[in-house]
């Protein structure tokens, strides 16, 4: 085979690698994530010299990470490229995590010889990789023959963005990316799909349903999700939730869709404004276990739900629905506005003014811990002095993951702009942090600051070399008190406690061996300086910002959700008794 961009015209033959790229760039594939090995790497040989740029990883699910966040940010499918057996295993979870959050990306793996695997005869990382990924993806297809490539393709793009976006896994074995075939007839196997993700418009009568039970309620509160950031609906988005008045609450990645310091965020009232509300309209968002299943204690037992949601399976999953809306946000949010600038529906003032009062009271408190300036640093104090860099540098992209680092982070950073917050998501999963913080600045080109617990870094770490060998304006800035959790727990016996680093881990080193700029800081001015610096310089950077091993909480927020050992409590052992 050639490298060349273009298909190898002039011998009237192309193959399976050139028709791959040629299927990828007629459906928009701009960017490839991966790692290259047999069977794929002359794939993406041919796709760099095609002009798609292909960002190459340390370990596959960060390449799988990058290409699920790309897709988030843009809509259109984040594309992996895997090699056969463990490689294809290593970017699995990236997929299933996708597909848990509704993001659109395709895992294009090489696979081994059919022939060998199906019998079982030992070939080189044999694996049946289809049966493998099916459980994990939205669909798993595989292409068996070089004429079906187009095919392949396009039903994967179709169905990675169309209805519930979710992560699309596409086997294709190495002897199909070898096959010839004539390249005038080939031309003909690849199209580019039109209309990817068809508009789905709600029904006027379930439009009607909702508007009905808005009009009458005394308490309404608006949950905007990641759904209601990923539709790229903000202007409509914002026009209802202004003219209604009605107070919203933004789950973490839909932070920014309004500004955080909009009047009718009810984010700094969070608890309130669940336990209070009669009658809640979710955007995009699930009443799954990041909205306490939409049950009591933490919601008032007989508030009504009424769900936007493009999934109509969604309905109904915890709660009853009382209002289903199915189709997709912009077109169901344009109808509920429409309606209600003819009833019109409006706010009740004593409930604004019940969630405004509760929110000054809280900012008051939230103030106040911010202004603390122990030595060593504690969280809250790391996090202030970066919330005051990022409320002067609003573009930045922040990646966010971690236990205290991301609880926090969550409560502290302001987000200003729709889409600019990528974090744990669904599944509160640790490792995203260097894929996603990649896939924002290849992406977008803007400065990504990633907020990272100790742990939470380790993940993804080894990533911090393709930060700096693709020159990415990306801060990773360590919020090291030295453990899971936190990093003073005694051992139990001699080696160290299972919850505990290295609260002395030079963690800013890993970049300047790399060629990055790596800071040390231990201080809030410290913080503010090197953060302010960093993103200046646009080019990659590590801050390692020690704490002190005593701050952080075991499971964060998540604490309710821990079992302790009745026989050996986890306070019990940390007293070193
Ligand atoms: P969060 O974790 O922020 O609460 P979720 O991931 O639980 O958000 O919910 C996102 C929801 O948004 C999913 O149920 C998904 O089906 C839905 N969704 C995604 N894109 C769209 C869209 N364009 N229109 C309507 N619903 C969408």
């Amino acid at each position: 085979m050639t490298t060349d961009s273009a298909s190898p015209e002039s011998t009237r033959s192309t193959d399976g690698f050139h028709l791959v790229v040629d299927a990828l760039r007629a459906n928009g594939v701009d960017t490839v994530y991966g790692i290259v090995g047999i069977p794929i790497t002359d794939l993406a040989r041919v796709a760099q010299a095609s002009g798609i740029r292909y960002i190459g990883f340390r370990q596959e699910t960060s390449a799988g990470n990058a290409a699920a966040a790309a897709g988030f940010l843009t809509r259109r499918p984040g594309v992996c490229l895997t090699t056969s057996g463990p490689g294809f295993l290593n970017g699995l979870p990236a997929l299933a995590n996708a597909t848990t959050n509704c993001f659109p990306m395709i895992q294009i793996s090489g696979s081994s010889n059919r022939a060998l695997v199906d019998l079982q005869r030992g070939d080189y990382q044999d694996l049946d990789q289809l049966s493998a990924a099916k459980p994990f993806a939205k669909a798993a297809y595989r292409i068996a023959r070089v004429e079906e490539i187009g095919r392949g393709i396009a039903r994967a793009v179709r169905t990675a963005v169309s209805g519930r976006p979710g992560g699309v896994y596409l086997d294709i074995p190495g002897e199909v990316l070898g096959q010839t075939m004539d390249a005038a007839a080939a031309a003909h196997t690849v199209w580019r799909v039109v209309d990817p993700a068809p508009r789905q418009l709600p029904a006027p009568d379930a439009v009607e349903r909702a508007l009905d039970l808005l009009a009458r309620v005394r308490r309404p509160l608006i949950v905007l999700g990641k759904g209601a950031a990923y539709a790229q609906a903000d202007e409509a988005i914002r026009n209802f939730v202004e003219d209604t008045g009605i107070p919203f609450l933004p789950m973490s990645m839909a932070k920014g869709l309004l500004p955080d310091s909009h009047p009718q965020s009810a984010a700094a009232a969070r608890s309130l404004a669940i336990s209070r509300a009669d009658t809640v309209l979710l955007v995009g968002a699930r009443l799954n276990w990041l909205l306490g299943h939409g049950a009591a204690p933490q919601w008032s037992a007989d508030a009504a739900f009424i769900q936007v949601d493009i999934a109509a399976s969604e309905f109904d999953s915890n709660q009853p629905i009382a209002a289903p809306l199915a189709g997709d946000i912009g077109s169901v949010v344009s109808a509920l506005r429409d309606g209600a600038l003819a009833r019109p529906i409006t706010a009740p003032a004593q409930w604004v003014e019940e969630l405004a009062e509760r929110k000054s009271r809280n900012e008051a408190k939230m103030r106040e811990l911010l202004s603390e300036n122990p030595h060593p640093m504690r969280f809250y104090n790391a996090l202030g002095a970066i919330r005051s860099v990022l409320q002067d540098n609003p573009d930045v992209y922040v990646v966010n993951e971690g236990a205290n680092a991301l609880d926090l982070a969550r409560n502290v950073i302001d987000m200003q702009t729709p889409r600019r917050r990528l974090d744990t998501g669904t599944w509160g999963v640790m490792g995203i942090g260097m894929g996603y913080a990649i896939a924002a600045a290849v992406e977008t080109g803007k400065p990504v600051v990633a907020i990272e617990g100790d742990s939470a870094f380790g993940f993804s770490g080894m990533e911090v070399e393709t930060i700096c060998r693709y020159q990415l304006p990306v801060t990773v800035v360590i919020l090291n008190n030295g453990g899971v959790y936190r990093g003073d727990e005694a051992p139990a016996g001699s080696d160290p406690a299972p919850t505990v680093l290295n609260a002395r881990a030079r963690h800013e080193l890993i970049a300047e061996a790399f060629g990055g700029k790596g800071y040390h800081v231990t201080t809030p001015d410290e913080l503010r300086s090197a953060l302010t610096a960093a993103i200046a310089a646009g080019s990659p950077s590590i801050i390692d910002c020690e704490l002190d091993p005593s701050a952080g909480v075991e499971s964060g927020h998540l604490a309710r959700l821990n079992p302790t050992s009745a026989a050996a409590p986890a306070a019990k052992l940390s007293a070193g008794a």
